[in-house]
């Protein structure tokens, strides 16, 4: 298990393969935070359009909390439809990073691999020879904020599995399906704690 509070890792505990309901998993013996799995919630869809609206200013807003405890000043969408989402440039208007927030409705300990698009690591790893400059993917669980620093030498683990998630109509290739399975225990748990729910 990894610990959503303070990313205390212990081997002994594992991670469900799968959660599929709420269950509490462990007590963290480093801080004592109880552990919960929660697996993650179909939130009901009314039209495309609106889901991509409301999801778009609720990444703004994650967006804000996030340069609020962490480097950097304005975050500026970067063109196109690329695979990374967005630029960060300090008050100096250099760019310092590039990175993408992704939401989830589960719980960190929820399943013992995250995923997303494969093609965000392509993307990551040709921006970081192009720019020399970070990529980070930054997951926000129910439970706590993670990031992935992406690294160039690292050989991620891809899944043989299509899986579906939730694309814009123009981003549904048959490509861009193929996830990258990063186990949760390797994620770095940041300080942040807005927006975190403790209790389930
Ligand atoms: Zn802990």
């Amino acid at each position: 298990m990894i610990c959503p509070k303070c990313g205390f890792v212990d081997k002994s505990i594992d991670v469900p393969e799968l959660s599929k309901t709420i269950s509490k998993l462990v007590t963290c013996k480093k801080c004592g935070t109880t552990i919960f799995c929660v697996p993650s919630q179909k939130r009901r869809e009314k039209s495309t359009i609106e889901t991509v609206q409301k999801g778009e200013s609720r990444e703004e807003h994650l967006v804000e909390i996030y340069l609020k405890y962490e480097k950097g000043r304005i975050s500026k969408k970067r063109p196109g439809s690329s695979d990374i989402d967005r630029d960060i440039y300090d008050e100096n208007n250099e760019l310092i990073y590039h990175w993408e927030i992704k939401e989830r409705s589960n719980s960190l300990n929820a399943y013992k691999e995250t995923q997303f698009p494969y093609a965000k690591i392509d993307e990551a790893k040709r921006l970081i020879k192009e720019t020399g400059k970070p990529v980070f993917i930054v997951l926000k669980f129910v439970d706590c904020w993670a990031r992935i620093n992406i690294d160039l030498k690292k050989e991620y683990k891809k899944g043989k599995q299509p899986f579906a998630p939730r694309y814009r109509p123009w981003q549904r290739t048959k490509e861009r399906q193929i996830p990258v399975q990063i186990l949760v225990e390797e994620l770095e748990i940041l300080k942040i704690r807005d927006e975190c729910q403790e209790d389930f």
